[in-house]
């Protein structure tokens, strides 16, 4: 459900006719073989393919109109080898319509002393030859993403791999697609917002659709299937009957599976990727979706609840950024305020992503105890531990912002043998005092997208500056600038 195009990045090198046709000869070798290399270090998830010795405006022009209606190639990367005269840029950079990677760098990371002549000068020009060409993107505004150092280091190539996944994302955003069944619940404030603006800036469809369509399609549903699958999750989890007999047991996840296909279906004929759903809105479903929720963001599909369609098409594209891993929709449940143990217990009604089980996940019925309808399957399980960083984003009526802090996230110290729900556990690097104090400053809501790994937080930082997106950042650097 994840899958998108063969994604590849174009990769330009800098330079002009100054210096006669053997140097360009050498640069294009030397640029070349840095693609090689990188490409064969096995770090990328997408691969470089190089283009071109930009050398005037005409072909570094052409190069970016192409790169734009290719709809394979997910951004540019640039190298100056020699000095290119930036006025040569300025026409194609201001068409370039995707993400830029300036890659400032070096073919050498040493100075050869004892070889070093006027040739090796007039070939190896980075050092300035980066500054003139990134000056032209700074006064364009262009929001690129700067890489500074050498080629072979391991952390620039990990840095030049984090940012292809950012690439992607926005690229991919632009076809986020969310069907909302139902519309926001009633009389919350956070879940709401401009779905024009949301179109505009970051290219996501919000559609509504009636309970009632989306009932006919999970009543159409055949028998089959869901024995099949019934069996297959059998295979996969762990089913727990509880004090709940047999065939209730039975027909509770069956009726979740038929929701997971009626609700599936739905979707991929629509080319939705996103969803979201409101427990006072069930016209014609007979449970709130749990189970099925959860097998769909396991698939990859973004989930919003009470109609939060902000945090479902945010799902959805961390998703792609992360590869669908340890990416889930999250709600702050309840807290540890003791104090050296603060935290926050994360959860929800059913619908935890299971992305992030560290555990094998039980399949288990209990009611809901709000909504009024039968009572729902769920999986239950334990939360990962790790490095990972938390985000929402609210409408401020005028702007979209963003705001998040990297945490730590833990599984629970004790088991809570009647929580009938997933849950995970995280703490602010910053504290669980001053991070969430910062948080409600800064009006950050309570559904979240967490997601685990070391880097998160560059990435989200630069995808926000592609969409020209207000990012709060609450780290140790935000608490040294913001006084309480
Ligand atoms: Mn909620």
């Amino acid at each position: 459900m994840l899958e998108t195009p063969n994604y590849e990045f174009w990769f330009a090198t800098g330079s002009q006719f100054l210096y006669g046709e053997e140097q360009l000869k050498s640069v294009e070798k030397d640029a070349r073989d840095i693609v090689d290399k990188l490409n064969a270090s096995g770090k990328l998830p997408y691969p470089i393919k190089f283009k071109l010795v930009a050398t005037t405006a005409e072909n570094i022009t052409q190069f970016m109109k192409d790169a734009n209606y290719n709809d394979n190639v997910a951004g540019v990367i640039t190298w100056m080898h020699t000095f290119s005269p930036a006025k040569n840029w300025i026409r194609g950079t201001k068409l370039l319509q995707k993400p830029l990677l300036h890659l400032a760098t070096q073919y050498l990371n040493h100075i050869p002393y004892d070889t070093i002549d006027f040739d090796y000068m007039n070939l190896n020009q980075s050092a300035h030859g980066d500054r003139e060409y990134g000056y032209i993107n700074a006064r364009l505004h262009k929001n690129n993403k700067i890489i500074y150092g050498w080629w072979g280091d391991d952390d620039v190539q990990k840095q030049i791999a984090d940012w292809e996944d950012v690439a992607v994302a926005y690229d991919e955003s632009f076809k986020i697609k969310v069907a909302r069944f139902g519309d926001n619940m009633r009389n919350v404030a956070v879940t709401e917002g401009d779905k024009v603006q949301a179109e505009i800036q970051f290219g996501w469809t919000v559609d509504y659709y009636a309970l009632g369509d989306l009932a006919k399609s999970v009543d159409a549903v055949s028998e089959s299937d869901i024995d099949k699958k019934y069996d297959e999750l059998k295979k996969e989890y762990t089913f727990v009957q509880g004090d709940n007999d047999a065939q209730k047991f039975e027909d509770s996840v069956k009726y979740q599976i038929r929701q997971y296909f009626g609700i599936k279906s739905f979707l991929d004929k629509g080319g939705y990727t996103a969803f979201t759903t409101n427990f006072e809105d069930l016209y014609g479903l007979k449970q709130l979706p749990g189970l099925a929720a959860q097998l769909l963001m396991a698939e990859g599909y973004g989930f919003g609840a009470e109609g939060d369609w902000k945090t479902a098409a945010l799902q959805r594209l961390f998703k792609i950024m992360n590869h669908n891993k340890q990416t889930a929709f999250m709600e702050d449940y309840t807290l540890e305020l003791q104090h050296g143990k603060e935290a926050i217990l994360g959860s929800h009604m059913l619908e935890v992503d299971p992305t992030i089980a560290s555990d094998k996940p039980r399949v288990e019925v209990h009611p809901l105890d709000i909504g009024g309808k039968a009572d729902p399957a769920r999986l239950v399980f334990t939360g990962a531990e790790g490095d990972a960083f938390d985000v929402t984003m609210a409408d401020f009526g005028t702007e979209y912002h963003l705001i998040g802090y990297p945490v730590e996230a833990h599984k629970a110290p004790h088991e809570t043998p009647n929580l009938p729900v997933a849950k995970q556990m995280w703490t602010p690097k910053v504290g669980l005092e001053q991070g969430a104090h910062a948080w409600i400053e800064n009006g950050g809501g309570h559904h979240t997208v967490l997601m685990f790994g070391a880097n998160r937080e560059q990435q989200i930082a630069d995808l926000a500056k592609m969409f020209e997106l207000n990012f709060t950042d609450i780290n140790e650097k935000y608490l040294n600038t913001h006084a309480n």
